[in-house]
Formats: structure tokens, C-alpha cells, sequence
């Protein structure tokens, strides 16, 4: 089947079939890359990249059973779980990413959903970082449209909650809550006036419908997400997923390819599994579309490039961090 072809200036578009989607992860390659590079070019500077850093200010012990997550408290992966961070301590780290480069400092709690009491901790959290100049990103589990109002009250400009694969392979990675109800969660996040972020992972053992199936689901939202972070899987020792097979780096560019063309304004985020990939094929993926990334040494718990081999890449390529807008 011919994918269709679509004007570069279209306004995004929810209502993606996953027969046009399928038909846009079938193009050839050359192809494929050609359209996601005109449609990148029409509404972004394509030497731009947006820079985020993300810390882990509560980590380990969560009752979810993400069979990806080193954080998960049902599977034994020696990672040494700890109390939420103090707020001065977590301003120290929004300082230091800040003349890192970072123009956005996501904070990540490994919690099913935040008890009140540790969401005024959060709030406070969110006003120093904004203090500072910089954008703000949290990531905190499920949330009621309270909890993402007084988010919203504290200055929040974005919250992370990822969807991770398609609806039907979804019960094979998380048996703890529902597809629904992350659904739920994104619907008061958007309701709030809270940009959201929201992508998933591959390379989970998923088929390759499954992944049409995630980006259909993440194009067919009301509104596309702000922000789109495609992660390939970090094998971790201890989880279900400690022994999956790692996706092809082709079919990773062609995940990000096509997430640039269905979610043509959207910020596509090349996210966890960027210390396993090659400089050529991360410059592949910013070709493709990626046009942010996550800068520093972890992400929440597992390894990350090193922001100098950041800046190497960077420099070999031409990039420049994309400025606040
Ligand atoms: S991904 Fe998040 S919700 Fe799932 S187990 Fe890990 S920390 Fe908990």
C-alpha cells in the first residue's frame, strides 16, 4: 500500500488510521526519511535540539510491576530504593544542569500516584526550578484533576506520563494498572493546562503492529503531546524484561520517522537507550526528526551518554541546544 502523501504544512492530524501508519513504517527507507525530514524542516530548525535533564527525586519501592522498571519493589534488581529529596538538594541539581546546558529539569518519583503531603514537597520543588529560569517536568504516577491542579497552580509546564506500547501488548508489561487509566491521568493533565509529555518504549519483545499500535494511540490523542519521548528499552538484570531482544537501530529511526510525520509539531524526544546507540545512528534518528534529548549521566537509574561525548556529537553534527522559547 502507498502511504499517503500530505502537505508539509499540515496541522496535526488525530484521526490516523493504523492502516495509513503501517503503510508510513513500509515506505522504503530513503523515502521514509525524505518526509520526515520535510515535515521536521516546516516546523522546526532542524540544527536545534532541545535539551532536558531528569533526576530521580524519590527513588525505588514503587508497588507498580512495570516489567521494565528497576524501580519496580516486586522484582529483586539491587537497586537501593530512597526517600524523596530534600528541596534544597534538588535546587542544587536544577542549578547545576541549568549551566549544564538544560533548559528543562524533569523530576521523576517512583510512586503508583503521590500522596498529598509529598505533592506540596513537589509543588515547592517546581517553584524554585521555575525560579531559576528553567521549564519544569515532573513525573509522578497516576494523578486526580486535584493533584494536577495544584500542579498547575505551582507553575508546572509539563508532566511526564508514558502510555509504553500499544493497548493490546500492554498486558504484558504491566499488570498493575490499565491502559485506561493512564489515559485518565493524561486527560486531567490536559485539562489542567499542563503541556504533556507522553511516549513509550520499544524493543519490549512488542510486534511490529504493536508499534504501529503506540503511535496510532499517541497521534489519535484529542491533542498530540507537547512533547514525545521514544525510548528503547534498558535491559535491566531482575525484570521480565532483562533478556528481550533489542530492537534494530533501522527500525528505531524508522519509530522516531514516523512519529515525526504523525505528530508534525510535536518535540520528539530520543530518549532511555541512547548510551547503547552508535553516534551514526543517533545522528540517523536527529535526521529522522529527534529533536530533544535527555543530557547527563542517568536517567532516573539507568546510564546515560556523558554530557562530553554529548557535546562531541554535537559538534561533529552541527547541533545546537534549542533555546526557551
Ligand atoms: S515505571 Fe514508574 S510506575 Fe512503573 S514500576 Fe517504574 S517507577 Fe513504578
Amino acid at each position: 500500500m502507498n502511504a499517503p502523501a500530505r502537505s508539509l504544512h499540515d496541522i496535526p492530524r488525530s484521526d490516523w488510521t493504523r492502516e495509513e501508519i503501517a503503510a508510513l513504517f513500509a515506505l522504503p527507507f530513503p523515502e521514509l526519511m525524505f518526509r520526515a525530514q520535510s515535515i521536521h524542516r516546516a516546523h522546526f530548525d532542524p540544527t536545534q535540539v532541545q535539551i532536558s535533564t531528569l533526576i530521580s527525586i524519590k527513588t525505588g519501592g514503587c508497588p507498580e510491576d512495570c516489567g521494565y522498571c528497576s524501580q519496580s519493589s516486586k522484582y529483586d534488581t539491587g537497586l537501593k530504593a530512597s526517600k524523596l529529596m530534600a528541596v534544597e538538594a534538588v535546587l542544587a541539581e536544577a542549578r547545576a544542569a541549568k549551566e549544564a546546558g538544560a533548559s528543562r529539569f524533569c523530576m521523576g518519583a517512583a510512586w503508583r500516584n503521590p500522596k498529598d503531603k509529598d505533592l506540596d514537597s513537589v509543588c515547592t520543588m517546581v517553584e524554585g526550578v521555575k525560579a531559576l529560569g528553567m521549564e519544569t517536568c515532573v513525573t509522578l504516577g497516576m494523578l486526580t484533576a486535584e493533584q494536577t491542579a495544584r500542579l498547575k497552580q505551582s507553575g508546572l509546564d509539563y508532566y511526564n506520563h508514558n502510555i509504553d506500547t500499544s493497548p493490546e501488548y500492554y498486558r504484558h508489561i504491566i499488570s498493575t494498572r490499565t491502559y485506561q487509566d493512564r489515559l485518565d491521568t493524561l486527560a486531567h493533565v490536559r485539562d489542567a493546562g499542563i503541556n504533556v509529555c507522553c511516549g513509550g518504549i520499544v524493543g519490549m519483545g512488542e510486534s511490529a503492529a504493536d508499534r504501529i499500535g503506540l503511535i496510532h494511540a499517541l497521534a489519535t490523542l484529542p491533542v498530540h503531546p507537547e512533547s514525545v519521548p521514544i525510548n528503547a528499552l534498558v535491559q535491566i538484570e531482575g525484570t521480565p524484561q532483562a533478556l528481550a531482544t533489542p530492537i534494530d537501530p533501522i527500525d528505531f529511526v524508522r519509530m522516531i520517522a514516523v512519529a515525526r510525520i504523525t505528530m508534525p509539531k510535536s518535540v520528539v524526544r530520543l530518549s532511555a537507550g541512547r548510551e547503547s546507540m552508535s553516534e551514526e545512528t543517533q545522528a540517523l534518528c536527529f535526521l529522522a526528526g529527534a529533536n530533544s534529548i535527555f543530557y547527563g549521566p542517568k536517567l532516573l537509574t539507568t546510564p546515560n551518554p556523558v554530557a562530553d561525548s554529548d557535546r562531541t556529537l554535537f559538534a561533529k553534527l552541527g547541533l545546537t541546544p534549542m533555546p526557551l522559547s
